[in-house]
């Protein structure tokens, strides 16, 4: 039977693996500034390398520091994470930029605790940014490093459970050398992201394998344990394209909730409008990760009742903060979601 890893030759592994093969030329590496860093942390969850790096390089070049960022205003915020998904990122960011600028003077705190303070930055971002930034030997642990320790220990159970992820962050912890931390941390989340990945792992060319209990008892799939499964979730909303004089009506979503901050098109009850006056475009499903949200489209025809239009000019069901109109080229200017993005691109140019 395989032995484990003892986390001193664990973590030894793990570095030389960073020598000989780990990323070192991502644009937010190579730095110590704790907020590109940040950025770049936050901009990862979630989303795939490949996808960050354009988003990450047109933030930085709008929002070169900390500072920038806080006095920026939340519609150019969104427009530079419109397409990113998880739109709450960006909100805490905002929000957390604004917090270092006025609590601790522009200047990004270095303590873990402290930073995990902030808002949407949890402990395994506190920890990343910490070691990467200032040095300090602090854990991580993100989906990448929990299922190359799931795997390498036999760590059974789903890691969104509260005992199953406590003995996660007690093999991260002990596992995490006090001396080249950001060197290991690096090592362990392109580990996970290239080598050991979630359907196809690469156990020949892996430096864990001659150890990893998972791949030595031809278990692999059982790591990490699944969610327990749930029906998936629907919802069904009609969006109202309202078009008059190449300009379209948009809401403002509220602040908190599903794309919350974004322009987007009002919500309404289809028995409010008259067939007559309506046309039911082609509906479609936009996934999020957990629901559908089924979307019929109405656009409201060009000769449609003057108090029907009137009355979907303003705030209805949804009560944003604002409505307003737009042109096709003032799209470019605002955040919007992809699915509604998408779709008036289209009927704007058709129009
Ligand atoms: S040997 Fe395979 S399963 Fe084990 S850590 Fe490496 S890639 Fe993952």
């Amino acid at each position: 039977m395989t032995t484990p890893w003892s986390p001193t030759d664990f973590s030894a592994k793990v570095i030389e693996y960073y020598h000989a093969h780990g990323r070192k030329h991502l644009p937010w590496q190579g730095t110590q500034d704790p907020y590109k860093i940040w950025l770049s942390e936050i901009m990862l969850q979630q989303t795939q390398v490949t996808t960050v790096i354009p988003y990450f390089e047109r933030f930085i070049e709008s929002f070169p520091t900390v500072t920038d960022l806080a006095q920026a205003t939340d519609d150019q915020v969104m427009q530079h994470w419109s397409g990113l998904g998880y739109y709450s990122r960006a909100r805490n960011l905002h929000k957390a930029a604004q917090i270092i600028e006025t609590e601790f003077s522009g200047v990004f705190p270095q303590d873990p605790e402290t930073i995990e303070t902030l808002p949407g930055i949890g402990r395994s971002t506190a920890g990343a940014i910490a070691s990467f930034a200032f040095g300090q030997p602090t854990a991580i642990l993100d989906g990448n490093v929990k299922r190359v320790l799931a795997r390498s220990y036999a760590i059974e159970g789903w890691p969104g459970n509260g005992k199953v992820l406590k003995a996660l962050w007690q093999r991260a912890e002990t596992n995490t050398p006090q001396q080249e931390t950001a060197a290991y941390n690096q090592a362990m989340m392109d580990l996970g992201a290239i080598v050991c990945t979630r359907s196809k792992p690469d156990c020949p060319d892996c430096p864990l394998s001659k150890h990893c209990l998972a791949y030595n008892s031809n278990s692999i799939e059982q790591y990490p344990g699944k969610k327990p499964k749930k029906a998936r979730p629907s919802k069904s909303v009609y969006w109202l394209i309202n078009i008059r004089q190449e300009k379209v009506l948009l809401h403002k979503r509220p602040p908190s909730g599903i794309w919350g901050g974004l322009w987007a098109l009002p919500e309404v009850q289809q028995k409010e409008m008259s067939p007559d006056q309506i046309q039911q475009l082609d509906p479609f499903v936009h996934k999020f990760s957990h629901y559908d949200l089924q979307v019929q489209p109405l656009l409201l025809s060009s000769n449609a009742d003057k108090a029907l239009v009137e009355k979907n000019s303003h705030p209805s069901i949804m009560e944003p903060a604002q409505a307003d109109w737009f042109s096709l080229n003032q799209l470019n200017e605002i955040g919007l979601p992809t699915p509604v993005s998408k779709l008036l691109v289209k009927l704007l140019e058709d129009s």
